[in-house]
């Protein structure tokens, strides 16, 4: 079939890179500036200072110039040394990868391993912990949305297992895919570091992230001798930003100014966090409607750990979920996030994070029951009724 010349706005539901409001976007259009110019700091103290307000920090925050990767590898080579141990708790394929990233730099990776259906047992975290009486973990890292599955982990009892095994283990988080849409506490919570991104909840273009970094990871800093020189935070201390070794991204915070307005003054933060769990719970039902007739399900089996930032769908057993997205994208213009690792084929995702309303998820739930129709895929009709009613 010759694809269709898209019309209309293309309703774009992945989990990441996210819709971009129109006045982040125009805000974004800005004429380059010199990064030292005195108006240019104000505007940068402004966003540094509102981005600790979203990470409910008030330690320091380092910024580069990369996406979500770069932070994982910045937080990695500034807080470790050649061959020291780190534990990761297994999500899903995020946590992989990042389990991945932190062998290819010359870590020792010990896995919690979990079924990503579930998500990992703090049964288990408490174990390898607890057997771990040479305190050889130098830091757990824990994927706090894993976006592949839509499973949030919650972190203040991954804090409490380390406490209560009075282990000194630094804890890193990936926030990459809650920050700006979940509850998320720094500070509250004794997280060490924790990496974010700009593509996701703050709703900006991808090509910025960042680690907030608590004053005990700091301490740790000083002795970390993985090889560092673009992501060192030492040479970023010696800078008037404070981050970015080389050129800061001027434009990305005239952004990154408005996208804070909105979160945290026109909308408020609290809100903002309200309006994604009552989207997540309108896909979420009608996900569990659509089940009925053999129809597909939602991925993750923990309702305490469903996430409300995205939410994997799982296909009925022999249909494809990449042909569904395929088509979706091809014939309505809707763009759904494909399934990651193992996963591909298997589920789709829709993402439900960032600038988001009402009308822009039921038209995606809308749609995609559109295509499970024409696509002849089974499934019980009337999702987005369902979806309405928790909405009413
Ligand atoms: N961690 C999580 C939870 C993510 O969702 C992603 C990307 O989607 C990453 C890490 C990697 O970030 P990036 O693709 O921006 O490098």
């Amino acid at each position: 079939e010759t694809p269709r010349k898209p019309r209309g706005r293309q309703f774009f539901a992945n989990p990441g890179p996210t819709n971009i409001p129109d006045s982040v976007l125009l805000a974004t259009a800005h004429q380059t500036v010199d990064f030292n110019d005195p108006n240019f700091l104000e505007v940068y103290d402004s966003c540094v200072a509102g981005l600790k307000q979203v990470l409910r920090t008030e330690h320091e925050v380092f910024l580069y110039t990369g996406s979500g990767h770069a932070a994982w590898e910045a937080t990695l080579v500034n807080l470790l040394s050649p061959g020291e141990t780190v534990l990761i708790l297994e999500s899903g394929y995020f946590s992989d990868s990042w389990a991945q990233m932190a062998q290819d730099l010359g870590l020792e990776v010990r896995m919690v391993a979990a079924d990503w259906r579930r998500g990992v047992d703090l049964g288990a975290v408490r174990a390898a912990l607890a057997d771990d009486t040479a305190q050889a973990i130098r830091a757990v890292c824990v994927v706090h949305n894993e976006t592949a599955t839509g499973m949030t982990i919650p972190l203040p009892e991954v804090r409490a297992a380390l406490d209560a095994a009075g282990h000194p283990a630094l804890l890193l988080s990936d926030t990459i895919s809650s920050l700006g849409s979940l509850d998320y506490r720094m500070d509250e919570w004794g997280i060490d570091a924790c990496v974010g991104g700009s593509q996701k909840g703050l709703m900006l273009p991808t090509g910025m992230s960042f680690t907030g970094v608590s004053a005990k990871a700091m301490q740790a800093h000083q002795s970390s001798r993985l090889p560092k020189h673009y992501f060192n935070w030492t040479k970023m201390l010696g800078r008037r930003h404070r981050s970015f070794v080389g050129t800061v991204p001027t434009s990305f915070f005239y952004g990154l100014q408005e996208s804070l307005r909105l979160m945290l003054r026109e909308e408020g933060l609290e809100q903002v966090i309200a309006r994604h769990a009552r989207l997540a719970r309108a896909v979420r039902a009608a996900v569990q409607h659509w089940s009925g007739n053999d129809g597909p399900q939602l991925f993750c089996l923990n309702p305490a750990r469903y996430s409300d930032s995205v939410t994997a769908v799982l296909m009925p057993e022999g249909h494809d979920a990449d042909a569904l997205r395929a088509m979706a994208l091809q014939r309505f213009n809707l763009s759904l996030g494909g399934g990651l690792g193992p996963l591909g084929g298997k589920v789709f995702r829709i993402g439900h994070l960032g600038d988001l309303n009402e009308p822009m998820i039921l038209g995606t739930l809308a749609t995609v029951e559109l295509a499970m129709r024409v696509a002849g895929v089974p499934h019980a009709p009337g999702g987005v009724d369902a979806a309405l009613a928790t909405l009413a």
